[in-house]
């Protein structure tokens, strides 16, 4: 049972906002965290205390900073074990998945740490003698983090290691759904990270919102669903907040003709599938070549059989429950909304109970077949175990239904013509682009979104330092 408060200034304090709790979602019977929110009050004193450790942190030399962040990832590290249970207990999705994403938050993290001797300065050539020109970086200052449920170690990292390690205090929201791995983060950084510089504000979207409007805050972090990154951005502008939104995605794979059906299928089906597709660069559609339709339902359809539904403690288990009772009655009413609309269900289609978990919120491997593009299923964001198959006869088609929808995160192409892979690549409209591969990001490179999927600086590698850090323009004239 994880039993948190808040963290602000070093301590861990009670909260005077609400109790909340979380639940199992294979078992929602069972209990997994008792935790009770900030206040207004308590959310402004975090902020203050960030502000104040913030002052110290920034006068360390960079690569000094970087090796306390190293001995902080090392103590994450060490208790890989712990972060693994507690996403599996509050998340649900498979433990193997859960290791895998505390060894890819460490491993961004790793990179992240050679960020601060990197530093981002440049010096220019002057426009005038005897003059030299840099363009300096600083520490922004203090930074209000708020994270979703799906990913609970790897999205709070992605915004601590660069808060830190380009000198900022943070101060980070987790989902209320999720918040143990957060706190437990939080406990490996005491006695490594200066008291203040890390700190956990817990609760739901009031808490979110007393965060991101305070005025002592200078960059506004958040990762979650464009209705609510649309109320944070309004909220952070009332401060002129630096914003850094990343959203949502309808993404796409393109199965244009490939040599290996079976490789293309199987990279389709992890992108599709993890975390039960709640991930934001899930594969959601999958854009045919006519010719390819049936062998591609076909092999669909045989891939997803053999997902095994379960609790995520259970080796056995592929594929954990949805998160919560809400997100499953979404998956649920979009692929009703589906059926209506036209599309043919070739696999799952309806809620699913598993056998000892009736309880737990499942929802089975879904395939839709005959999917029209202007469809609510073929659009909208599902969040979950759903794939959803459109038929295209040129690439014209293609490109136009890949593009014809709001979001713009992430895109797969699986195409051996190099023609067809310039176009895809000069006109896909996502922040991310693979060609013959799944949609899993690397480790150093920028992470983030074009259109209705992202605002701002993209995340991991070094575009991060665009929001972490303040820009100079410097003019030396030397004596
Ligand atoms: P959500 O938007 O409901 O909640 C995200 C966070 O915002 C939570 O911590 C929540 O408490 C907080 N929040 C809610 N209302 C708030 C308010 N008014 N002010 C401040 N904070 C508030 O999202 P979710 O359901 O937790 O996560 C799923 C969504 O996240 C999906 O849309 C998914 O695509 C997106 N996502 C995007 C990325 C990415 O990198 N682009 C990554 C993961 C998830």
């Amino acid at each position: 049972m994880y039993e948190y408060g808040n963290l602000i200034a070093g301590n861990w304090v009670k909260g005077e906002g609400g109790a909340f709790e979380t639940r199992n979602p294979a078992r929602p019977g069972e209990v997994i965290g008792r935790y009770v929110a900030a206040s207004a009050e308590q959310v402004a004193a975090a902020v203050a205390a960030a502000r104040e450790a913030q002052r110290a942190w920034r006068s360390v030399p960079s690569v000094e900073r970087g090796a306390t962040f190293g001995k902080f990832i090392a103590a994450l590290e060490a208790k890989a074990e712990d972060l693994a249970r507690s996403i599996t207990l509050e998340q649900g999705k498979p433990l193997a998945e859960s290791r895998g994403e505390v060894a890819k938050s460490c491993a961004e993290a790793r990179f992240m740490m050679g960020e601060a001797a990197r530093g981002h300065s440049q010096v220019l050539p002057s426009a005038r003698p005897g003059i030299r020109n840099m363009v300096l970086r600083r520490p922004r200052g203090v930074i209000a983090a708020i994270t979703p449920w799906n990913f609970p170690i790897l999205t709070p990292m992605r915004k601590i290691s660069p808060a830190l390690v380009f000198g900022n205090a943070i101060v980070l929201k987790p989902s209320e759904f999720t918040p143990s791995t957060a706190c437990l983060i939080a406990d490996a950084a005491r006695g490594i990270v200066p008291d203040g510089l890390l700190q956990i504000v817990n609760g739901g979207g009031p808490v979110g919102a007393a965060l991101v409007s305070s005025p002592g805050v200078e960059g506004v972090t958040f990762t979650g669903s464009a209705a609510t990154g649309k109320r944070i951005y309004a909220l952070a502008a009332q401060n002129l907040a630096e914003i850094s939104l990343e959203l949502g995605g309808k993404n796409a794979a393109v199965v244009n003709d490939t040599a290996d059906l079976g490789a293309c299928l199987d990279q389709i089906m992890a992108a599709a599938f993890m975390c039960a597709g709640q991930r934001c660069t899930a594969v959601s559609r999958v854009i045919v070549h006519r010719k390819m339709l049936s062998n591609v339902n076909d092999g669909l359809v045989e891939r997803a059989k053999r997902i095994v539904l379960g609790d995520g403690m259970d080796p056995a288990t592929t594929m954990g429950p949805l998160t919560n009772e809400a997100q499953r009655a979404r998956v649920v009413q979009m692929v009703e909304a589906g059926a209506k609309e036209g599309a043919e269900v070739l696999l799952g289609g309806r809620a699913a109970q598993v056998k000892g978990l009736e309880t737990g919120y499942f929802y089975p491997p879904t395939v839709l077949g005959k999917v029209a593009p202007t469809t609510r299923v073929a659009r909208e964001e599902i969040f979950g175990p759903v794939i959803s198959v459109l038929a295209y006869d040129s690439l014209d088609e293609a490109i136009s239904i890949l593009n014809g929808v709001e979001y713009g995160l992430t895109s797969a192409l699986f195409s051996n013509d190099n023609t067809v892979i310039q176009r895809f690549v000069d006109e896909s409209e996502s922040g991310m682009i693979h060609v013959n591969h799944g949609t899993i990001p690397d480790n150093h490179m920028p992470f983030g979104g074009v259109k209705a999927s992202g605002v701002g600086a993209y995340s991991v590698g070094a575009s991060a330092a665009n929001f972490y850090t303040t820009e100079h323009s410097v003019y030396v004239k030397y004596r």
